[in-house]
């Protein structure tokens, strides 16, 4: 990065500091240390240093999340929100052929926990907003930029606690900018002469984790019976396991269809979705999720004695649910499951789904333009759910843009959660560059 200006020093500076700082998020509270205050502390210097104020929370000790404001121009226009979290799944060493937590540079790639999820927009915010103050740029909007614990574990402590208890933080916010979004992908899928397309998560789906409960009484197993609670779960198991819920064409997805299928030649019919989906390389994979809600079965457990029936077996669920699919999903599931096995479906989370038309998404489609004039940015719908869900409870429209121009045959979505998370060095200073465009102009 011979020649790169401070913005994009600082970037990749602020990345590799951050990985280094093992803010590892193991969901089970005995176990989380205090990586998360440590980067937050970390974040709230920098930001200092430039003269930007910035506020600390910590709900509990250890989960600290930090923010602060930029003001803009127009008062009157809506604040921007854009936000990162701080804290990154765990890492089994084993796999990893670079150390984790290293930040080492090999063959133009930063390694480590975090790269693409998501110390790379942490440190591109942090790098913009002193940019911001050192060359006394206002940005149209005001900024709140919001660097978070714990959405690994979903935010209980970092987005849902500030949405609860410091919603004063986010005053006038309308819209948001996060994960997961913003790599390139190979448009056309022409080797020699292709286009990237942007990928801009404009709804994610929604999550429940339900369970499944066989009930009945314990009893001897060389007597067997009929309402066998082990085999009345299995069957309702295998049966949501195996379901196929419909295709519900969403904007967002309809537009990803329109947009890839133009480029390609391809029609997303009924009845070449799927072959058509899977035509589309390493993206198969992320748009595939997003076409239907989704039941799967990933917990089991009954019984302790192999010559005894227990009195319950129950299985757990992972259910994710597309824009409007809630009623479908719980009488579905319900239905399949039949009047014998008992279902609970937990804390709900309906998807979130933001305009694919905002003039948000055309000063992003601008600012990636001056950097990749045949860059076209696209709206998806994000299988998978983020913080924006819980800013989307104080009607805040959350998207998903961290702007990483990548090599053709680099998957990005990959590294999320993988060994080996890697993030191309270049990829980081555009985007720092991309940021600095759209968070001015926004
Ligand atoms: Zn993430």
């Amino acid at each position: 990065m011979t020649g790169g200006s401070l913005l994009e020093k600082e970037t990749l500076d602020f990345v590799r500091d951050l990985i280094r700082i093992d803010s590892v998020n193991t969901g089970v509270a005995e176990t989380i240390g205090d990586g998360e205050t440590r980067a937050a502390r970390y974040v709230q210097e920098r930001l200092a240093d430039a003269g930007i104020e910035a506020e600390l929370v910590e709900p509990r000790p250890g989960r600290a999340s930090v923010v602060a404001r930029i003001r803009g121009r127009e008062p009157a226009a809506g604040a921007l929100l854009v936000h990162a979290h701080l804290d990154v799944v765990p890492v089994d060493e084993t796999d990893w052929t670079r150390p984790p937590f290293g930040a080492e540079i090999h063959d133009g790639f930063l390694y480590g926990r975090g790269a693409v999820d998501m110390k790379d927009y942490a440190g591109m915010l942090l790098a913009v907003a002193r940019h911001y103050a050192r060359e006394g740029i206002v940005p149209r909007r005001d900024l709140v930029f919001a660097f978070l614990a714990d959405e690994e574990s979903g935010g209980v402590w970092g987005a849902g606690w500030i949405v609860e208890h410091r919603p004063d933080l986010l005053a006038g916010v309308t819209e948001a900018l996060s994960e997961v979004g913003g790599f390139s992908v190979p448009l056309s899928g022409r080797p020699g002469h292709d286009r990237r397309a942007y990928l801009v998560a404009t709804s994610e789906k929604g999550v429940s984790w339900a369970t499944l409960v066989a009930r009945g009484e314990a009893s001897h197993g060389s007597r067997p019976r009929d309402d066998n609670t082990v085999v009345r779960l299995a069957r309702a198991v295998a049966a949501v396991g195996a379901h196929r819920f419909p295709v519900v064409r969403t904007p967002a997805l309809q537009r990803f269809f329109d947009v890839f299928g133009a480029a390609r030649g391809l029609a997303f019919t009924d009845e070449t979705l799927a072959e058509d989906v899977e035509s589309l390389g390493f993206v198969a994979g992320l748009v595939g999720a997003s076409t239907r809600n989704t039941a799967t079965p990933t917990v089991l457990a009954a019984g302790e004695k192999t010559n005894v029936i227990p009195a319950e077996a129950s299985a757990r669920l992972d259910l994710r649910i597309v824009p409007g699919g809630d009623d479908d999903l719980r009488r579905t599931v319900r239905a399949i499951a039949g009047d014998d096995v008992d279902v609970d479906f937990g804390r709900w989370w309906s998807a979130t789904e933001a305009p694919i038309d905002a003039p948000l998404l055309g000063v992003i489609q601008r600012a990636v333009g001056e950097d990749d004039p045949d860059g076209v940015v696209v709206p998806y719908l994000l299988p998978a759910s983020t913080d924006n869900k819980h800013f989307a409870r104080l009607g805040i429209a959350g998207y998903g843009f961290v702007p990483l121009r990548v090599p053709l045959d680099f998957d990005v979505f990959a590294q999320f959660h993988a060994a080996d998370e890697r993030v191309p060095v270049d990829a980081l200073a555009f985007g720092a560059r991309v940021t600095e465009r759209i968070l001015r102009t926004a």
